[in-house]
């Protein structure tokens, strides 16, 4: 296949991925062949490279693989992070589990636990923005906690952040500042984009009839892993407000519901309402 214009390669790709967003999907696929941004693709059009092993890519997507596979990476909170098929990719609407800790963390935690870590996205947020912190990352998955040791290292803060085997809370004979968590919470028989449920691992997303099994396990361990005036925050599915925070409410919590940037219900604020409140 002889040289193509940069312009030309996008064009056709884009036309062959089709979906949602097919215009950005050529481009991340092309910078991420050609080992550039975005911005140097659209700066260059006229340049000619060779297309020929970049069709592969295109036709991964076409086929429906996420792009964060494809690409073997995804941006969480400005942190570049590596995306296997064992992890959750990170979504952007997790971001505001962050923005609520920072937002309602009186003093900085010193001591933050991410309870079914998957990439390390949380734990390692809440770390870059907290210098003083450690964390433990716990998941189920020996494979998540290899992706997430790697994160640590890639984004500099394997130093602070440690990960082990286990299954929620279970076992841990530690208190933290701050507790985060984005279990599973898709209930069994709802629709979900046939993308997420093709390449996603299933234990990462769906938590049983009504989707809240999860929390049933995790919100009886909460309060022993809490330190005095810590804070616990959890994502939740949009609908899932009243139901998490009732749940909640049974272990003593006073919960908060957040909304994410799109106006919808995105997680759970939880403080113990006896001792150790502001
Ligand atoms: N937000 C994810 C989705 O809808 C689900 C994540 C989860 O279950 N924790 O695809």
């Amino acid at each position: 296949m002889p040289a193509q214009r940069i312009a030309d390669l996008l064009r056709t790709a884009a036309t062959r991925i089709g979906g949602e967003t097919p215009r950005l999907d050529a481009e991340v696929l092309l910078a991420h062949h050609l080992g550039c941004t975005r911005g140097d693709l659209l700066l260059h059009p006229d340049r000619a490279v060779d297309g020929e092993s970049f069709q592969a890519l295109v036709d991964r997507r076409a086929a429906g693989e996420p792009i964060a596979h494809i690409t073997g990476r995804r941006e969480f909170w400005s942190l570049d992070l590596a995306v296997t098929p064992d992890v959750l990719i990170p979504r952007p609407d997790s971001e505001t589990l962050i923005e609520v800790a920072l937002r309602l963390c009186a003093q900085p935690p010193a001591r933050i636990l991410d309870l079914g870590t998957g990439s390390g996205a949380l734990l390692l947020a809440a770390l870059h923005e907290y210098p003083a912190a450690t964390g433990l990352g716990i998941d189920a998955s020996p494979a998540a906690l290899a992706v997430a040791t790697e994160n640590a290292r890639r984004t500099g803060l394997a130093q602070r952040a440690q990960f082990q085997s286990g299954n929620w809370g279970e076992g841990l004979a530690e208190r933290f500042d701050l507790i985060l968590c984005n279990p599973p919470y898709i209930a069994e028989d709802e629709p979900l984009s046939p993308e997420v449920r093709a390449h996603e691992p299933a234990t990462a997303l769906f938590a049983g009839a009504d989707g809240l099994d999860d929390y049933r396990r995790i919100l009886p361990q909460l309060p022993g892993l809490l330190a005095p005036g810590g804070l616990a925050v959890l994502e939740i599915g949009w609908q899932q407000g009243r139901a998490v925070s009732a749940l909640a409410a049974e272990q003593g919590f006073l919960a908060e519901v957040h909304p994410d940037l799109a106006g919808r219900d995105r997680c759970v604020s939880l403080r113990l309402s006896c001792g150790g409140t502001e």
